[in-house]
């Protein structure tokens, strides 16, 4: 008999790690079974305990963008180790990483480095709230901004009334100027700004929503959002964390740009890709917005390990690879191979399926149409998501272990790997 040393570690990890995870969407609940531990990755390859192999469709939930151990990536991380781990003084490593991100996102003059998403969603919040001096902030149904105490609500009963925690350990009064509303409903979004006219301090979004599987922002939507925020005094907190980098150079933003002359939101808060799989976020903004931090302005913010050297030589030599000309269209073709042999392979099968992507994210849900806010997307059939999430895994293809999270394709990925997981998905489809 063999020994199936996931299941062993996920045993002893159980014993000490509450669920045996450090966090929560590891833990496989949602599709159940037992997650593989991973021993090592290398390009687009994630190997388990087991010593099985996987093609990676998660990619760390998205920092990967280069694929696992990239050579310069690694020779520049390498390099930085034995200069010093961490030193808690100034660094020009954090000045050029800051510049590099300056240079191409135009919505920003200054950047503030922290080390995790969470920390810089937060960050820019309290600046939001300093910033305009007012209190309330309004975010989406399903989009995900980190686990702070205000951004862990859920939609109330009725609309554009204040959320409910979704967390216990959350007070009441900590998430009472939280609005949350519908993603995509303009409507909902003009309602809440005449009831607490003067009142909001920002709206938080994700432009293309990766924490509801995949759904984009409508144009109308993003410009009403723009609109109404400069009408009121309110700024727009544009949460590229997994977006950033990932969907276009210039990110999500210049997408929109694109469509709408002028758009850009008042804050930017990123994460993922900049730190290429070592710990790094920022937040930015124009320069009288961030004038306000510390220790120029009122707003307190800090970190022990902010701009940390190791991350920010990992993140910029990341950020040096994927600004080569032509980087997004070759991910975006190759995300696309995917997604449209994947919806080939549904077809044929019979099983009702609709994608979408962006540069290297995707989304597949088991729907014929794709879904525009969050109500929608639970409407997907997860036994059948689960059912697919198995016979993919079992087959060496790794996917999100929920149908509410958004997939990675990163650089490393070859026509082979692509191939091989169309051909797998024809066999699962077919037991669908
Ligand atoms: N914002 C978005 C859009 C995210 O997807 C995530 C994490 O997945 C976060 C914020 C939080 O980032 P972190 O997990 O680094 O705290």
């Amino acid at each position: 008999m063999t020994i199936d040393k996931n299941a062993q570690l996920f045993e002893r990890a159980r014993q000490v790690i509450p669920g045996g995870v450090n966090s929560p969407v590891r833990a496989f609940n949602a599709v159940g079974g037992t997650p593989a531990f991973i021993a090592r990755a290398q390009g687009a390859h994630l190997f388990d305990a087991n010593d099985k192999q996987y093609v990676d469709y998660i990619g760390s939930w998205g920092p990967m963008i280069l694929g696992h151990g990239h050579p310069q990536v690694l020779s520049a991380v390498q390099a930085a180790l034995l200069e010093g781990f961490s030193f808690g003084a100034p660094t020009e490593r954090e000045i050029a990483l800051s510049e590099a991100i300056l240079k191409l996102m135009p919505s920003m003059d200054m950047v503030r480095l922290v080390s995790s998403g969470t920390e810089a969603g937060m960050s820019a919040i309290r600046l939001a709230r300093g910033y305009t001096g007012r209190n309330k902030i309004i975010k989406f149904n399903g989009c995900y901004h980190g686990h702070a105490d205000a951004l862990l609500v859920k939609a109330g009963s009725g609309l554009a009334t204040f959320g409910a925690s979704s967390s216990a350990g959350v007070p009441d009064h900590v998430v009472q100027d939280t609005i949350v509303l519908e993603y995509n409903d303009i409507g909902q979004l003009e309602e809440a700004f005449a009831k607490y006219d003067g009142q909001i301090a920002c709206v938080i979004m994700e432009p293309i929503a990766g924490n509801m599987n995949f759904v984009r922002a409508s144009t109308a939507f993003t410009r009403r959002i723009s609109e109404l925020t400069q009408e009121h005094g309110a700024l727009l907190i544009y949460d590229e964390v997994m977006t950033g980098f990932r969907v276009a150079l210039g990110s999500a933003q210049s997408l929109y740009a694109q469509q709408i002359p002028g758009f850009k939101p008042d804050i930017t808060v990123l994460g993922k890709v900049i730190g290429g799989g070592m710990p790094m976020a920022a937040f930015g903004a124009r320069r009288e917005i961030m004038e306000k931090l510390s220790p120029l302005g009122p707003v307190y913010q800090a970190g022990t390990l902010s701009g940390n050297p190791i991350a920010t030589a990992c993140g910029l030599q990341t950020l040096a690879l994927i600004s080569q000309p032509g980087f997004h269209e070759a991910l975006h073709a190759k995300t696309g191979q995917l997604m449209a042999g994947l919806k080939a392979e549904a077809d044929a099968a019979g099983v009702p399926f609709s994608v979408d992507h962006q540069g290297g994210l995707f989304g597949f849900f088991l729907l014929p149409e794709l879904p525009s806010h969050y109500e929608a997307v639970m409407k997907s059939d997860k036994p059948l998501f689960n059912k697919f999430f198995h016979g993919m895994l079992a087959r060496g293809h790794y996917f999100a272990p929920a149908l509410y999270e958004a997939g990675f394709v990163s650089s490393a990925h070859t026509d082979a790997d692509i191939q091989a997981t169309i051909e797998a998905a024809r066999e699962v489809f077919k037991t669908l």
